[in-house]
């Protein structure tokens, strides 16, 4: 029978809850067991692909096509758990599921109710990730204990807890310990709030995580302990990471966590191992070199709109033990400011997703300038779109070019809504989503860097490539490398004549992993590294 480890939050939010899943994850699979991970979101949206990246930073896709919470993000960048839908489920999932069955006669005329119905269904969401081959699920509760949102989540937990046996669970409560400086203090008052505010509920913690700015001394983690009603051994520090937070599991494994763990939930484990990730970690933290890479973008003020971008771009790094500088540009600025004031002196530039008209033209320079001044250049989605009506207005002519996404009535819509897409009219979880197998053509650099003829991708597009222009593109050095297995939709386009110019319509970001990089990452960046290496980029 799997065992179960809850995570909820305390004090304030964007404590790194999805994080310590990660972690916590991460360091019982290297004690050889099998984990799950999910998220609870108390907001109504269905999922988060109809929210815009202001709200919730980047949606990140599943294989089976679901668009899901970033922290889902973290847990395939840190554990070998597949995530599927039952990883993630909103407020707004699980009350759609009620009314769905209400509406189907399922509740045979009682009156559906908060309680049992939504915390039934919740508690099921849970039990579906507990099959016979898992050893221990962890589940994420999002937001903070006292908003009035969660309150069936939790309710749902501790119900839980009850049916499955208390010994089969374990609450850890992540608080924030905060430092005040003026005071020279530690303040441990608003995580005994929240623990108070968690026990009114019913559910006493068995462990706490305490994230603090400094070192948390005995003395206070005994005080916390006292008044929270938990072990002094399972009030454990996670301070603010100095390097990478891939530094995360290795400093909750040295407070102990791992141990309790294990002893808690009574679990029969291997010794750890954790050699391979503490070498990852050396890499980082002991770069060789370093590169700078320009991101043009639209969402660049928000630091999660990009979030596995930029997680896929430190991965190419450590490959290379290479620190990469992530310069955030504005692509309405490069209209306004022009591309050699905001991008002369990087080594290599991405022009990742995105949706709507704004940035475009910026963007579409900025791609320019790279192919131009062969600066390499790494296009995602949107980014091979602009990639191809920059080629088509430049190189073949078409001055009138665009995709019918920003000009539904374009001279030359180089980039067209897919068949499928015309008749569909929901936005939500209606564009072409998910894993999808592509072939690549040999002796490109597409093909070289994966090694392999056939890959998946992971995909989150309505529009693409328009074959009625293929040929054109190809006589003038715009190749498509990789289509679809049967040759309809184009998935990668690259330039002969450049040292390294390669777009894909996929999103390749969803699959790197800190200790293997995405091959189209860990070569973008080489490519970037030899340029430095050449002396072609201007000194700092
Ligand atoms: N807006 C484009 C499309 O729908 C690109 C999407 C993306 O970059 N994820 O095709």
């Amino acid at each position: 029978m799997a065992k179960h480890i809850f995570v909820t939050g305390g004090v304030v939010s964007s404590l790194g809850k999805g994080l310590t899943c990660a972690s916590i994850g991460m360091i019982l699979e290297q004690r050889g067991l099998r984990v799950r991970l999910q998220k609870f979101d108390p907001y109504i949206n269905v999922d988060p692909g109809t929210m815009s990246p202001y709200q919730h930073g980047e949606v990140y896709v599943l294989n089976d096509g679901s668009e899901t919470d970033l922290d889902l993000g973290h847990y395939e960048r840190f554990t070998h758990a597949p995530l599927t839908k039952d990883c993630n489920y909103t407020t707004g999932k699980i009350y759609l599921s009620v009314i769905q069955k209400e509406r189907d006669g399922f509740y045979e005329g009682k009156t559906v109710q908060v309680i049992p119905h939504v915390t039934d269904e919740i508690k099921a969401g849970i039990t579906r990730l507990a099959t016979d081959d898992v050893d221990v699920v962890i589940t994420e509760i999002g937001g903070t204990v006292g908003d009035i949102e969660s309150l069936p989540f939790l309710e749902a937990i501790r119900q839980f807890a009850l049916e499955v046996g208390r010994e089969n669970c374990l609450f850890i409560h992540l608080t924030l310990v905060p430092y005040l400086k003026a005071a020279g203090e530690l303040k441990t008052k608003p995580s005994q709030h929240s623990v108070g505010a968690l026990r009114q509920i019913g559910i006493q913690p068995d462990i706490l995580i305490c994230r603090s700015e400094v070192s948390i001394p005995q003395d206070e983690r005994d005080k916390i302990a006292l008044f929270c009603n938990v072990d002094k051994k399972a009030v454990i520090e996670e301070r603010d990471r100095q390097f990478s937070i891939y530094e995360v599991p290795l400093s909750l494994v040295k407070h102990g966590l791992d141990d309790i763990l294990v002893k808690r939930l009574a679990l029969k484990t291997n010794p750890l191992d954790l050699s391979a990730w503490s070498e990852m970690v050396d890499r980082i933290i002991n770069p060789k070199q370093e590169v700078r890479i320009a991101v043009v973008g639209k969402y660049m003020k928000h630091r999660d709109s990009y979030k596995s971008v930029y997680e896929s771009l430190d991965h190419a790094g450590f490959a290379h033990r290479a620190r990469v500088l992530v310069v955030r540009v504005e692509a309405e600025e490069v209209s306004t400011r022009g591309s050699e004031a905001l991008l002369a002196g990087v080594d290599g530039i991405l022009v990742p997703g995105g949706f709507g008209m704004r940035g475009i033209e910026g963007k579409i320079e900025a791609i320019r300038y790279a192919r131009l001044n062969k600066v390499p250049f790494f296009g995602i989605c949107l980014g091979m779109q602009c990639a191809v009506i920059e080629f088509a207005r430049s190189v073949l002519g078409l001055e009138g070019a665009n995709s019918t996404e920003f000009d539904p009535h374009a001279d030359a819509p180089v980039i067209a809504l897919m068949e499928e897409q015309k008749q569909v009219t929901q936005r939500g979880g209606t564009m072409r989503l998910g894993q999808w197998p592509c072939s690549l053509v040999p002796d490109r650099l597409a093909r070289k860097a994966y090694g392999q003829e056939r890959i998946t991708e992971r995909h989150r597009h309505r529009y693409e490539f328009n074959n009625t222009y293929r040929k054109a593109f190809e006589e003038h050095g715009l190749i498509p490398s990789g289509t679809s297995p049967d040759g309809t939709i184009v998935e990668i386009v690259e330039l002969a004549d450049h040292p390294w110019f390669l777009a894909v319509q996929f999103h390749p970001e969803f699959q790197s992993k800190p200790t293997h990089a995405h091959p189209l990452f860990r070569d973008f960046i080489a490519a970037a590294i030899a340029r430095r290496g050449s002396g072609r980029t201007a000194a700092d």
